[in-house]
């Protein structure tokens, strides 16, 4: 299932990300650098249900839906010999 990615390029790194605030599973999570600085926000895909919520609040499109091969944090099992 194709997870939510974000786009670094894009981002603007607000400490008040609309998107990782409408997470419904909270799995958008932001470094604090500074009272109002903030790290890129990275979706936890373990956690992402891929609804479509951060998408839609991100107003920079800096969202899309991806596969486990763009950047994520996804487990990829090894197939047995
Ligand atoms: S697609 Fe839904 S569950 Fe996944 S990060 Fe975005 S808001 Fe959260």
């Amino acid at each position: 299932m194709n997870k939510a990615y974000i786009d670094p390029n894009k981002c603007d790194r607000s400490a008040m990300c609309p998107a990782r605030r409408s997470c419904p599973e909270k799995s958008i999570t932001q470094e604090k650098l500074g009272f109002f600085k903030r790290g890129v926000p990275v979706v936890d895909s373990e956690k992402c249900v891929s609804c479509g919520e951060c998408i839609k609040m991100c107003p920079h499109g800096a969202i899309t839906m991806q596969g486990p091969s763009v950047g994520q944090k996804t487990k990829i099992k090894k197939k047995k010999k």
